[in-house]
């Protein structure tokens, strides 16, 4: 089968490789329909890895993806030939402290489609899944939906992971796939006020028509000042979605005491610093979001139900052979790109 393979920093190439074999009864060969140019597929793309997950080349990149099921193992119950599914890129071992606990997002055995050291990725023609990774697409949603099920899933963790109350005002500091998912999950479960940043004009726009109560670029106005007119008490929550620096300080400066940070992005650094006295002072509330858990349903339900309307988000389309275009113009945030989707 063909497969777009990540060959050294900036580069990719389509070659043959061998087809991929079901090897235990539970798992499901699936047909890749289509798979989304993600943030972290650009950081092994123009950095070689994330942190200490190093990609050793060759190696086939590619988490978010659909597809359609074509051969099944001999004790798959729910997924049949011929489904439409949505692909969960986790697979958890099921067994460990974390996954009895209910945190199966941070399996201390967990293996992720796409990344180093664990799974070989989605971009080629047929991938290898256990069934349960797999979500039956209801016939109202296309394959590039299908794609747009994986950040919307982080985003409802997040308003999850938020707790109780629901907050009135948050801001989304980033407006990528995943800010602009839980700009979207936001609006869903009843969040007032959301404020959108981003340093480029075009996504900017995109999330003011996607329901951004304002948005703006931090390059061009005080955003700080900014929203504390829009909101003088402070903002009941933040949601980081770009892992800049600067976004981690406004942070700080745009919550209420007692606010909740969501920290959500991949900084390209490992260090991120704090105002420790404004943290203290205020006594903020620091959350880690690790990709998500049991929320794949609820994110296909919210698009099959019209709560969230993610299509938006699939601005450019490539064929396998042109992946290593589709990376570029990720990774140089080109031409309005929000999320560019690979059509196998
Ligand atoms: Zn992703
Ligand atoms: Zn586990």
């Amino acid at each position: 089968m063909k497969a777009a393979l990540l060959t050294g920093i900036g580069k990719i190439e389509v070659r043959e490789v061998p087809e991929p074999q079901l090897t235990k009864n539970t798992d499901v060969l699936i047909r890749v329909g289509a798979v989304g140019v993600c943030g972290s597929d650009i950081h092994y793309y123009s950095e070689g890895g994330i942190g200490d997950q190093i990609v050793r080349y060759p190696f086939i990149v590619g988490h978010e993806c659909s597809g359609t099921v074509e051969k099944v193992g001999p004790s798959v119950r729910r997924l049949k030939l011929g489904d439409r599914v949505a692909v969960d890129p986790a697979i958890v071992c099921g067994a460990c402290d974390q996954c009895l606990a209910g945190r199966p997002n941070t399996c201390r055995r967990l293996l992720y489609l796409g990344t180093p050291n664990q799974l070989s990725g989605a971009l080629c023609e047929r991938i290898v899944m256990p069934e349960e990774n797999g979500f039956l697409l209801p016939a109202e949603l296309n394959l590039d939906e299908g794609v747009l099920v994986e950040p919307l899933t982080i985003a409802v963790h997040s308003l999850k992971l938020t707790g109780e109350p629901v907050p009135d005002t948050a801001a989304v500091l980033g407006a990528g796939p995943i800010g602009l998912s839980v700009l979207l999950a936001a609006r869903a479960v009843g969040v007032r006020a959301v404020y959108v940043t981003d340093k480029i004009d075009g996504r900017v726009e995109v999330a003011r028509k996607a329901g951004a109560s304002w948005a703006g670029n931090p390059d061009r106005e005080d955003i700080i000042a900014r929203m504390i007119s829009l909101a003088p008490e402070g903002l009941d929550a933040v949601y980081e979605c770009c892992g800049d620096q600067s976004a981690f300080s406004q942070a700080v400066e745009l919550l209420k005491p007692g606010g909740r940070l969501l920290i959500i992005g991949i900084p390209t650094g490992d260090r991120i610093s704090f105002d420790i006295h404004a943290l203290r002072r205020k006594e903020l509330s620091l959350h880690n979001v690790r990709r998500q858990r049991f929320c794949v349903r609820e994110a296909i339900d919210l698009i099959r139900n019209k709560q969230v309307d993610v299509r938006f988000m699939a601005t450019h389309r490539f064929a396998l052979e042109d992946a290593r275009q589709a990376f570029e113009l990720a990774a140089g945030y080109r031409d309005g790109v929000i999320r560019a989707i690979i059509s196998l």
